[in-house]
């Protein structure tokens, strides 16, 4: 039994609380699910339900739930400076010790590391740094900045700008000026006749297309995640990201991987750009640097552009109260060495995550996947009407049923959570996930597909 009034909590949360993305007439009419606590993998809820959590809170608990020496850096860094900032020709101890360690675990290019409170901070930090590389180097007409379409890069007034979610841009007169959008990689929806491959070649070439409509001397940036998650786990062809560098080289444009969900061993790499083969110029991260247990972001600045801000910018005009957060700091040092400790980007690469690829492509066999595809600890599936020959000739549900929906709820009440985007469900496990907890989590997954495959069934949709 539990010792919460679960009744009480909805009720006060009701009344005062407004969540991130959420319609509060349609919650407040169910009311919120209450987590109180985590351990490893799982999650209880206040009646005292054990949760698989699938989605590693949101994209960052990469380290599970319960880690006592997080608790223990932050309570000491708490006793010891709780806070103070960097402005005024001041640093701190645990954020100069971060900017090293990240600094050794990134790629070669990158030597400098400017922090932000979140991945939303980090993507506008990334607007206005790029736009200063320009303005420095003599070329303030270069502005443009080039993103994809479902590519979510948060919720600020750039980052949902830079984001190319339909929903967020009809709210508030966005995207800002200069943020322009081409396709996304997305071979289900776009690659009808063509080979993987093939589609890869073409998606990249879009950007090319969108450079010269807006002009090679206005483009100052590419931006995208490796794997765009919030969109629903789209793994582009092998052959995406090496073209696009190479469109990006060609015109000299700065190229800035988001990889707030990507890093810190989601993909079986400490960055994703290393297993893409692309040398972005700025990596935004996030979430994954802290496992999420205090807030933290940032940009890792490439030597290109750190290069132009250092030795000729002068003082760029920006910075955040939080950036370099001491506390934030130790907490993602002690992260970071468990990972490294754990050898959790290794047990990805090349055991956990194969292992995964393995068993969740076998979900395939069931009537009502579609199509199911992973890298290293991201996943997902889709759930079809029917299947056709080829993963273009299968036959979707009606939107409107949202069937997605109706299949993430038997997810959370059979103690599993798995996203739903559309008709995508979708996975991002803790990174702790052993092959036993694989195979748990897949045959509970595999139990929900078979209670929704039911219920659709019988609400005579199939
Ligand atoms: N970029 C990406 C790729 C993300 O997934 C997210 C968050 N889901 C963000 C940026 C924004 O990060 P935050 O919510 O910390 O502002």
């Amino acid at each position: 039994m539990s010792n919460y009034d679960t009744n009480a909590i909805q009720k006060l949360d009701n009344a005062h609380y407004m969540h991130p993305f959420t319609d509060h007439k349609a919650l407040g009419e169910k009311g919120a699910r209450v987590m109180v606590r985590g351990d490893g993998i799982y999650l209880w809820d206040s009646e005292g339900k054990k949760i698989i959590d699938g989605m590693s809170g949101l994209w960052c608990v990469n380290v599970g739930y319960g880690r006592t020496s997080i608790s223990e850096a932050v309570y000491q860094q708490m006793e010891t400076l709780p806070f103070y900032n960097s402005f005024f020709n001041t640093t701190n101890v645990p954020a100069v010790q971060l900017a090293a360690k990240l600094v050794q675990i990134s790629p070669p290019q990158f030597n400098h590391v400017y922090f932000t409170g979140s991945g939303s901070e980090g993507n506008d930090t990334n607007v206005r740094m790029v736009r200063r590389y320009w303005d420095v180097l003599g070329q303030p007409e270069r502005q443009v900045i080039i993103s994809r379409h479902n590519a979510y890069h948060g919720s600020t007034m750039a980052g949902a700008s830079l984001g190319g979610m339909k929903d967020m841009h009809a709210q508030g007169g966005l995207p800002i000026p200069g943020v322009v959008h081409i396709e996304q990689p997305n071979y289900l929806e776009s690659g009808r006749g063509l080979t993987e491959e093939a589609f890869g070649i073409e998606a990249a070439s879009w950007l090319e297309q969108k450079i010269l409509e807006v002009g090679p001397d206005k483009v100052a940036a590419f931006i995208g995640e490796p794997i765009q998650g919030a969109g629903g786990v789209i793994i582009p062809p092998s052959t995406y990201w090496p073209e696009i560098q190479r469109i990006c080289d060609k015109y000299g444009i700065l190229l800035i991987a988001d990889e707030v969900i990507c890093g810190f061993g989601r993909v079986g790499r400490w960055f994703a750009s290393e297993l893409f083969d692309i040398r972005p110029d700025l990596i935004t991260f996030a979430k994954g640097v802290t496992s999420g247990y205090v807030p933290l972001g940032g940009v890792l600045v490439g030597d290109r552009v750190a290069k132009v801000l250092i030795e000729q910018g002068g003082e760029f005009n920006h910075g955040f109260t939080y950036s370099g957060h001491p506390v934030a700091c130790a907490a993602a040092l002690e992260n970071i060495r468990i990972i490294e400790d754990e050898k959790l980007v290794e047990r990805v690469a090349n055991e956990t995550g194969p292992y995964l690829k393995k068993r969740f492509a076998e979900l395939a066999e069931h009537p009502l996947v579609g199509y199911a595809n992973s890298c290293g600890f991201v996943a997902g599936l889709n759930l079809v009407r029917s299947k056709g020959a080829t993963v273009h000739d299968n036959v979707a549900f009606d939107p409107s049923l949202a069937v997605g929906m109706v299949c993430r709820g038997h997810m959370f009440n059979n103690g599993m959570i798995m996203r739903a985007v559309g008709d995508r469900m979708i996975i991002a496990p803790p990174l702790v996930l052993t092959t036993a907890q694989i195979d748990e989590m897949l045959a509970l997954i595999r139990h929900c597909l078979d209670l929704t495959y039911a219920d659709v069934k019988e609400r005579g949709w199939l």
